[in-house]
């Protein structure tokens, strides 16, 4: 993973003794005893068959799963510029804490990712803040702006994982065009934010019957689908790839399992807030916590990302993890700046909500947490002899309650505050070293 940055830590010794493994991608699904030794998955045993070695540490896993660690290919942590609502030491605490062993940040920062210098001193950044491996994006326009592209070979020389304006469209065809014709020199994938801003307007929510009951100006779901339709055509036509973030919906699947029919390159992603909250929640209250962009939207929508997951037509879970600072947030509705922090909840959130109803096999949640890492062309966390350990580790009965005991992250922006969700990270090993622990988590004996 050498396009990944973090701080170095001392690899983990540890054995996780009877811990019900799942790894859908490997096939396993039961019980095992999980040796890592110097960072490195060194056995997969049967139950108390494995010895602990000298100065390993012994973690009981009776009762509980372990499972590959997560991969989010969307996230926000706001630096260079914005470190008041998150910074890559925050940033990587959450992500470790919601059981990630490596995200992807994207560059709507300020300045924005647009150059190799600003690229090069953030990777910097990283191998002394960050607690598990970070990725970066690389912006499509220079400064967002929309005209002129970025140097996007150089960026990905420099390390970019991918090019993205998220945030913002890119709003001219033309632009996009070029960008996808660049892509062959440069490789990675181009993952677009896909609205359209003379149909957004001035919306601050999904348009629908909650919109005008509340008087609140909507963003129409064709807003999002008639430019992944345009930008599949695109794609198709350049014979490019593209990755659609925050998929929101009916039409925007619609429209991408129609382009995959086709042989367009393109993958999408949905974020646990549009699958398991629509924008009924606002009618109990006025929360600027559940105002984010795409918005949330009718039940229909949501039903349709669920299949969408279901059928494949949505190849991964992405958080779309995005801090703002409590007072940002602590102002009229449509004054708010949109988004939510999701990194600390997106398991226990999914899990709650769709696995425990029997909506969602877990086996299928546990991939798509972490399939994100395929699109940009990193290897997939495995829980196999010889590989890093990558690993989350969670007691699926165990409960809580959204913001009781805070948060890692800077921000407290959570759209699932005050919610009790099932499924609670214990410990989770990213690049081969502990990146997180819960106080809790009893420990057997150190050897
Ligand atoms: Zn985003």
């Amino acid at each position: 993973m050498s396009r990944l940055d973090h701080r170095a830590q001392p690899p983990a010794d540890l054995l996780i003794r009877g811990a019900r493994v799942l790894d859908p991608r490997e096939g396993i699904d039961r019980e095992h005893d999980v040796l890592v030794r110097d960072g490195e998955i060194a056995e997969i045993g049967a139950p108390n068959s494995i010895d602990a070695p000298d100065g390993a540490e012994v973690l009981d896993g009776e009762g509980r799963h372990l499972f590959p660690g997560f991969v989010d290919p969307h996230v926000h942590l706001r630096t260079p510029g914005q470190e008041h609502k998150e910074d890559l030491d925050s940033g990587t605490r959450a992500a470790a804490a919601g059981g990630y062993v490596a995200v992807v940040a994207m560059p709507n920062t300020d300045p924005t990712v647009d150059s190799a210098p600003v690229l090069l001193s953030l990777r910097e950044a990283a191998r002394r803040e960050a607690r598990i491996p970070v990725g970066f994006m690389a912006s499509i326009t220079r400064g967002l702006g929309g005209e002129a592209l970025t140097e996007m070979a150089e960026l990905a020389q420099a390390g970019a994982l991918g090019f993205t304006d998220d945030g913002k469209p890119v709003h001219r065809a033309g632009i996009l065009r070029k960008a996808l014709q660049y892509q062959r020199l440069a490789g990675r994938v181009i993952c677009l934010h896909e609205e359209d801003p003379t149909l957004s307007g001035r919306g601050v929510m999904h348009e629908g019957e909650v919109s005008a009951r509340l008087g609140l100006a909507g963003i129409p779901s064709i807003s999002e689908s008639t430019l992944i339709a345009r930008d599949a055509s695109l794609a198709g036509y350049e014979d490019g790839r593209i990755h659609i973030q925050h998929l929101s919906a009916r039409e925007s699947v619609a429209a991408i399992a129609e382009a995959k029919a086709r042989g367009v390159k393109i993958t999408a992603e949905a974020s646990p807030h549009h699958l398991t909250l629509t924008h009924e929640a606002l009618l109990e209250r006025l929360d600027t916590r559940l105002k984010m962009n795409p918005p949330l939207r009718s039940e229909d929508d949501r039903q349709a990302l669920i299949a969408g997951l279901l059928d494949g037509t949505i190849d991964c879970i992405a958080t779309d993890h995005a801090p703002h600072a409590r007072e940002e947030k602590e102002v009229p509705f449509e004054e708010a700046p949109m988004g939510t922090t999701g990194l600390e909840t997106a398991f226990a959130a999914v899990y709650t909500e769709l696995v425990l109803p029997g909506v969602l096999p877990l086996e299928l949640v546990v991939d798509k947490l972490s399939a994100g890492a395929a699109l940009v062309d990193l290897p997939l966390p495995a829980v196999r002899r010889g590989e890093p350990a990558n690993l989350c580790l969670l007691d699926l009965e165990s409960s809580f309650e959204v913001g009781e005991a805070g948060y890692e992250s800077r921000s407290e922006n959570c759209c699932f505050a005050g919610r009790r969700l099932h499924g609670r990270v214990l410990a989770t090993v990213a690049a081969g070293a502990v990146a997180y622990r819960r106080r809790a988590l009893s420990v057997v004996g150190a050897a």
